[in-house]
């Protein structure tokens, strides 16, 4: 089954190398599970998962504050509802192509179902860049963007949420194009604002979650994030959110990067230090090379951060962030767990490494997995029309995580007693999609 499913995937996607990269690696885990499972090969489950179940591309005109005519292209990639509506980020990047979003559509399907909440998956966006736009430029863009995109989602049908480019602004914008269009107020996105059906935690979520899971990895191995050394990639959301929650469990984060470089704090991001970052990136929008100009400490344009010596790596920026070689530099500098903020933030060949020796390892899909889950909280209060605290989103995301980690523990544990968490995380995602799948008679 090996070979031909390969050969297949690999003929039928040559032209989107993401998406192939993510199918092939959880193939690798999912097939020999399958073998030993003869009723989801015999429905060709692993083939009918790959196939999204729409994809929706569309033009998005829009005004510049010129008054010209600009032009980007919109998309949906609706990959699996066997267990839920469709859920899962809309990310604004020049890079964004059909490849891209396919590669994140089909990870969300995974772990969406790691978090046990009934959510399937999908993930959209553009090709477009907020950066340097003005706010009514990315008003316009997400008022024309969602006149089409309104036609295809709905709370029952399909729960947009941000990824990178889309945070509380541009959700904002897109919710209220959608209100206005279908005279509607409903939970048909998530990461709203408090003050109109956001919840509570939502913004920290991915963040905070990340870093729960990593004191799960490490209570197994009968150790504390307190003291360790923490280099961070990225300085949006997920970047800002980790390094909170470090901070708070008494860890030194030493680095912050952008799509121009990174700065390296020997004496580690403190409070204030982070407020002023929460200021620069959410609010004047600027770079991070500002930090080191800010509290005199060193930036390395065009550089990613994974040659300096940590303890733990959380790569919080964008996929195949760590190459072969960073991995190297991550092991041989005395690096001992990874786990991704990001999603598909390490090359297959870099995953290779880490498991070679021994690191513990985390993939994005149960790691991250804190965001989508409080999204799949607030779609609850919204259903009910109701809100909760944050002292009990927190609590629930707390062990949504843990209990992901379990998941990973009982799937993902080797004769050795090495905890293969993407294997782990594969297979637990897996089993109840195709469950449900099967049961639908959708294969
Ligand atoms: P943001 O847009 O808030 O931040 C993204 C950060 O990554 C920015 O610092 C950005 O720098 C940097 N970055 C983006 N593209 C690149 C690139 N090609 N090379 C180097 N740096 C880059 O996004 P998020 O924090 O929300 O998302 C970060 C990652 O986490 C993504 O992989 C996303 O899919 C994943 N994720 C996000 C979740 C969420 O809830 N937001 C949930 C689960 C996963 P610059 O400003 O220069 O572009």
């Amino acid at each position: 089954m090996v070979n031909d499913f390969v050969d297949c995937i690999s003929r039928r996607h040559a032209n989107e190398p993401e998406f192939l990269q993510a199918v092939l690696e959880v193939s690798e885990s999912l097939i020999p599970f399958i073998e030993k499972n003869p009723l989801y090969k015999k429905h060709k489950v692993l083939e009918c998962m790959t196939e999204p179940e729409r994809v929706i591309i569309f033009r998005v005109p829009w005004l510049n504050d010129l008054g010209e005519l600009e032009i980007n292209r919109g998309y949906r990639v609706q990959m699996n509802s066997a267990i839920g509506p469709f859920k899962g980020g809309l990310r604004f990047h020049p890079s964004v192509n059909l490849s891209i979003l396919k590669f994140l559509a089909f990870e969300q399907v995974l772990k969406n179902s790691l978090t046990t909440l009934p959510m399937g998956g999908a993930k959209g966006g553009s090709d477009f860049d907020p950066k340097g736009k003005s706010d009514r430029e990315v008003m316009r863009f997400c008022q024309s963007f969602m006149t089409e995109l309104c036609k295809y989602i709905g709370p029952n049908t399909d729960v947009p949420a941000g990824d990178i480019g889309v945070g509380g602004r541009e959700i904002g914008y897109l919710f209220g194009q959608y209100k206005r269009i279908k005279n509607e107020f409903t939970g048909v996105l998530t990461g709203k604002g408090y003050e109109f059906g956001g919840s509570l935690i939502r913004p920290e979520a991915t963040g905070y979650g990340l870093v729960y899971f990593v004191d799960e990895m490490l209570t197994v191995h009968k150790d504390v994030l307190k003291g360790k050394a923490v280099t961070i990639s990225g300085s949006g959301n997920v970047a800002q959110y980790a390094v909170e929650k470090c901070i708070e469990s008494g860890a030194t984060v030493l680095t912050l990067s952008d799509s121009d470089g990174f700065i390296y704090d020997p004496a580690g991001i403190d409070s204030r230090k982070l407020n002023y970052v929460f200021e620069l990136k959410n609010v004047r929008r600027g770079r991070i090379k500002e930090y080191a100009k800010q509290f005199g400490c060193e930036y390395f344009p065009k550089e990613k951060p994974w040659g300096i010596p940590c303890d733990i790596a959380l790569p919080c920026a964008t996929q195949n962030e760590i190459a072969v070689e960073d991995a190297y530099n991550l092991v041989n500098n005395g690096c001992m767990l990874v786990a991704e903020g990001a999603n598909m933030p390490s090359t297959p060949e870099a995953v290779e490494v880490f498991q070679e020796r021994g690191l513990l390892y985390a993939p994005g899909k149960a790691a991250n997995a804190g965001g989508v889950a409080v999204s799949g909280l607030e779609m609850s209060q919204n259903s009910m029309r109701y809100s909760w605290t944050k002292e009990k989103v927190n609590l629930k995301l707390k062990s949504i995580m843990q209990n992901i980690h379990q998941a990973c523990v009982k799937y993902g544990t080797e004769e050795n007693g090495y905890i293969n968490y993407q294997k782990g995380a594969n297979i637990a995602g897996f089993v109840k999609v195709a469950d449900a799948m099967i049961a639908q008679g959708t294969v």
